[in-house]
């Protein structure tokens, strides 16, 4: 019978990248990242939500650079970041149209970045070559790995027209689509060329060539990943807001991920007015714990409730368990290493209640409508307890806090 591990997907081979430490490609865990909303120039609210980034786990935060003030700003809000607020997360220059001009006249913002994102795209038309190499030139200099990321929505226009103009002189010409998808291809990959024939290594080179369907998405990454070995970054570009954006990031990057393709994934959810940033870190993670791909955090598994059950009980509880371990997970992170691959389970009646609660580590049935009032409790697949009456929710987070302790007792303190 075939292992897990021999279910698991199999990354495909590419080159490491070191990005201030952090290792993005090859058979490195894939790295979650995301990117600030607010106005660099404004040090301050920037430092912050990188910090508020870093600590949901944002393992890598992108910030943009597009003013002199902002290029400017960048040292004291790393400044701030590192000294005031404690993080050392590595930050990435995110540039479009004056990149080559910002990374020359603020060295100092050019050495504290620990990579740039380059888009080909937008590097300028006339002195698009020319533009392109000074940023490459700055990075080798610094010894700065860049991410050249092509985005559909600003493909760089010269490749374009050249692949349609080849394309229309053709007897049967491809469809539209193809042709576009070819010349983000080509744009990342001569962009890559390029940059290497300026001095770049090959192993300081990031890709990304993202668009905004799924279907596109995965087209452009299989094409990709089969073309180079440089680590790719993943990632739907304008998703959306709510459950579109979540659904849709979901939905490709599983096929790809499934597929070993993808070295580091962001999630680009458009927030709510006042919502949290760190939203598109949490989904990211998700996205990979429920691929089996990392652990970020004890996972609950609740049935969807039914008839059986006619009180909100178990959905309430359900939903206490699940705050109550993402708010102890810091501290276990540091206390119990490996408490992030605890399964939990609560479920709402008989019928499924006890088989789904033995798969768990530790599960609850609670009882349905017309049930005797007894919850019976299961760890490691065999009933422990049967818990009744009120205080149920707090028992049943002692047993989970002794479990923890008792599965994963961490490294012994010395005496
Ligand atoms: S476990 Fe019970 S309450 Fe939950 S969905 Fe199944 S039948 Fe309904």
């Amino acid at each position: 019978m075939a292992s897990q591990d021999e279910l698991r997907p199999r990354r495909r081979p590419t080159v490491s990248v070191d990005v201030g430490g952090v290792l993005v490609g090859s058979a490195h865990p894939v790295v979650v990242q995301s990117m600030t909303n607010t106005d660099t120039a404004d040090a301050d609210a920037t430092a912050i939500q990188v910090a508020r980034l870093a600590h949901a786990g944002s393992q890598l935060v992108r910030i943009t650079v597009n003013t002199d003030e902002a290029a400017a700003a960048v040292p004291e809000m790393m400044r701030k970041l590192r000294d005031n607020l404690g993080v050392d997360v590595p930050v990435i220059g995110d540039f479009h149209y004056n990149g080559h001009k910002l990374l020359v006249d603020y060295p100092e913002t050019a050495a504290l970045l620990a990579k740039y994102r380059i888009n080909p795209g937008n590097v300028g038309a006339k002195r698009h070559d020319e533009h392109f190499a000074t940023i490459v030139r700055v990075a080798v200099d610094n010894d700065k790995p860049v991410r050249i990321g092509v985005n559909w929505g600003s493909l760089d226009q010269a490749i374009l027209t050249e692949l349609m103009d080849e394309n229309a002189a053709l007897p049967e010409p491809r469809d539209s689509r193809d042709v576009m998808i070819e010349a983000m291809l080509q744009s990342a990959l001569r962009s890559a060329e390029l940059a290497e024939q300026t001095g770049m290594r090959h192993d300081r080179i990031i890709i990304s060539a993202k668009v905004s369907g799924v279907r596109d998405l995965v087209d452009v990454y299989r094409i990709l990943s089969a073309r180079c070995d440089y680590p790719l970054h993943l990632g739907l570009t304008e998703a959306g807001m709510g459950d579109k954006g979540i659904i849709a990031s979901t939905a490709g990057l599983a096929i790809l991920l499934n597929e070993g393709i993808g070295d580091t994934i962001r999630v680009s959810l458009t927030p709510e007015p006042g919502a949290p940033r760190e939203r598109e870190v949490e989904v990211a993670q998700q996205v990979l714990q429920s691929m089996g791909l990392r652990s970020f955090l004890p996972q609950v598994s609740a049935c969807p409730g039914c008839g059986r059950t006619t009180s909100t009980f178990f959905q309430e509880m359900a939903q206490q368990i699940q705050q109550y371990l993402k708010d102890r997970m810091p501290e276990w992170k540091a206390s119990h290493p490996g408490a992030e691959e605890l399964r939990v389970a609560v479920m709402g009646c008989v019928v499924n209640g006890p088989g789904e609660s033995k798969h768990a580590d530790i599960g609850i049935s609670l009882p349905g409508t017309f049930e005797e009032p007894v919850a019976p409790v299961f760890i490691d697949g065999k009933l422990d307890r049967t818990l009744r009456g009120e205080g149920l929710v707090a028992e049943f987070i002692e047993i989970l806090e002794d479990y923890v302790a008792r599965r994963y007792p961490g490294v012994p303190a010395l005496v």
